[in-house]
């Protein structure tokens, strides 16, 4: 999607520095951290939302979540909140699908 913020970065267009990246997914810390921590894991697919999985993305969703516990266990992290917001009502403002990954002095959402 050419006007994405979320495809651009995954494409290595802004010059985000990556705590992790592979074939399908990046890893990168959020612009307005919420926490002490706040990382996002985002595809490299552009999906908007959860409403908008197919069963082909069974596999990428499945990597998505078992990066959770794996960058936190590499950012020596043993507690934290995920979060994905699903529509503009729940304070989705990138509409390209990505985990929130939270820990340490947890500020409000939203
Ligand atoms: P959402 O509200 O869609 O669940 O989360 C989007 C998150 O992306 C927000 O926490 C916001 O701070 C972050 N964000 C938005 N634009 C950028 C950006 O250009 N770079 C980074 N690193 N994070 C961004
Ligand atoms: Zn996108």
């Amino acid at each position: 999607m050419d006007d994405c913020i979320f495809c651009k970065i995954a494409n290595g267009e802004m010059d985000t520095q990556f705590l992790y990246e592979d074939e399908t997914v990046v890893v990168f810390n959020d612009i307005q951290p919420k926490a002490d921590t706040h990382i996002l894991v985002v595809s490299k697919k552009h999906i908007p939302s959860l409403i908008h999985l197919n069963d082909e993305d069974t596999t990428l969703m499945g990597h998505m979540v078992q990066m959770l516990p794996k960058m936190a266990s590499k950012l020596g992290i043993n507690s934290f909140r995920t979060i994905v917001n699903t529509g503009a009502e729940s304070g989705q403002e990138v509409d390209h699908l990505h985990f929130h990954l939270l820990s340490g002095n947890l500020r409000p959402f939203g």
